[in-house]
């Protein structure tokens, strides 16, 4: 009898965005006139930078002719874009990342999710909350955890982000072995100290335990001196992997291309408590479950580096932030409380009552969607996040309806 894998009946299903969905229609149904605005979205809107583009274009007609035609890359990416990214994001910034270190992918997502898949299910594990989901589901469907009850799984150790610790989870007390991090932070926009990661390493290598750090938003970090890698931490290499992304870096969102690092000195034991190469295991893992990202996304990536990309990316982040800012100044004005949007395209604000009541005014009043912030676990319930990712002119609408809404 073909049995399934029954940690899967755990999981929630995600009544989020079916919930916000329904919750659009019926609004659209009873008001065909009035046009919504979307600030609930985590995608980018803004097209490809053209240099990407350009790029894009140039592999494909590579692609095109028997002499400069490419079939299988290497499942780890290809070296002009490792040693690219190793010279950019990492040499540039004093931090030691070799290009054999990185590891290219098709999304942060399927890497944070796949990573833990090399460790033991028998680990205790820390997971914030609120949180990008893909960390709990994993781990429940890896059968690391018991069941749900009260919106929290047995055996996660819930690092709880709140307005009492600035959205900055403190070390737990208890010994754990595996903890995900994610600095400028999704859904709340936080972002860390130097000092404030530099204890995670050092928790990290006193415990022998191990960090995965997701830096999907790193591009959004508008002040240079604030920590951007986990690797300008000393010591991270030993007790760190990095997770990295295009998507919203550079809009990629669509064409997929991410990278995952994982330093040669990153180690974790087997049941004898002898050390084993983290960078062995995951190598191995990729190249017999992936066969690379595509050679035209590749060249599109490496374009992200050159001069006429970063100049675009930079302007099209520019023009993100100009958003948080805007969404950032009119909470200001109406009184409520935030955090992010500084260094991120995310505002979490406290919504005062329950995240769903906040939601359901600014659709019925305002037209605007947000996220409640209950779909990002039970710390979320007051809170909503408003996501920068929009144009200008819907976001100023957007705001100038708020006022009205809310302003009274
Ligand atoms: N990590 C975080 C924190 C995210 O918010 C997202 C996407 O929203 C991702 C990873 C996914 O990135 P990718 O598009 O590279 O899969």
């Amino acid at each position: 009898m073909i049995r399934i894998n029954e940690h899967y009946l755990k999981l929630q299903t995600s009544y989020l965005f079916a919930t916000i969905a329904q919750k659009i229609n019926e609004f659209s149904e009873n008001n065909p006139e009035r046009e919504i605005i979307r600030l609930g979205i985590g995608d980018a809107t803004r097209a490809l930078p053209p240099a990407c583009v350009e790029a894009f274009h140039k592999a494909v007609d590579e692609m095109a002719a028997d002499g400069t035609f490419r079939g299988y890359g290497p499942e780890q990416g290809y070296p002009f874009l490792r040693e690219t990214i190793a010279r950019n994001d990492f040499a540039a910034r004093n931090a030691e990342v070799n290009a054999d270190e990185i590891f290219i992918s098709d999304g942060a997502k399927c890497d944070t999710g796949n990573f833990q898949e090399i460790l033991s299910t028998d680990i205790t594990i820390a997971i914030p909350d609120p949180v990008y989901p893909v960390y709990v589901d994993t781990n429940v469907m890896a059968g690391r955890t018991g069941p749900i009850r009260d919106g929290r799984f047995e055996n996660i150790v819930y690092l709880e982000s709140t307005p009492e610790n600035d959205f900055i989870p403190q070390i737990p007390d208890t010994p754990v072995d595996l903890i995900y991090l994610c600095f400028p932070n999704n859904p709340t926009g936080a972002t860390v100290t130097r000092e404030a990661l530099a204890g995670w390493v050092d928790y990290a290598r006193r415990n022998k335990a191990l960090i995965l750090f997701d830096a999907a938003y790193e591009a959004f970090i508008r002040d240079d001196s604030m920590v951007k890698s986990i690797y300008e931490i000393p010591g991270a290499r030993e007790v760190a992997v990095e997770f990295r992304s295009f998507s919203k870096t550079a809009g990629f969102t669509g064409t997929r291309c991410a990278f995952t690092v994982v330093p040669k000195e990153c180690m974790a034991y087997d049941a004898s408590g002898s050390a084993h190469s983290l960078h062995a295991l995951w190598n191995r893992r990729h190249s017999t479950k992936f066969n690379g990202v595509s050679y035209p996304v590749q060249r599109a990536a490496e374009a992200v580096y050159s001069e006429a990309g970063k100049r675009q990316c930079a302007e099209i982040i520019a023009g993100y932030m100009a958003n948080a800012d805007r969404i950032r100044k009119e909470m200001d004005a109406l009184g409520y409380d935030y955090v992010g949007g500084k260094h991120s395209p995310y505002v979490w604000i406290d919504a005062k009552t329950d995240s769903w009541n906040l939601f359901d005014m600014l659709l019925n009043k305002a037209g605007v969607v947000c996220t409640p912030g209950a779909g990002f676990g039970t710390c979320g319930t007051r809170h909503i996040r408003l996501s920068a990712f929009n144009s200008a002119e819907n976001v100023e609408t957007a705001m100038a309806r708020i006022r009205e809404a809310l302003g009274h």
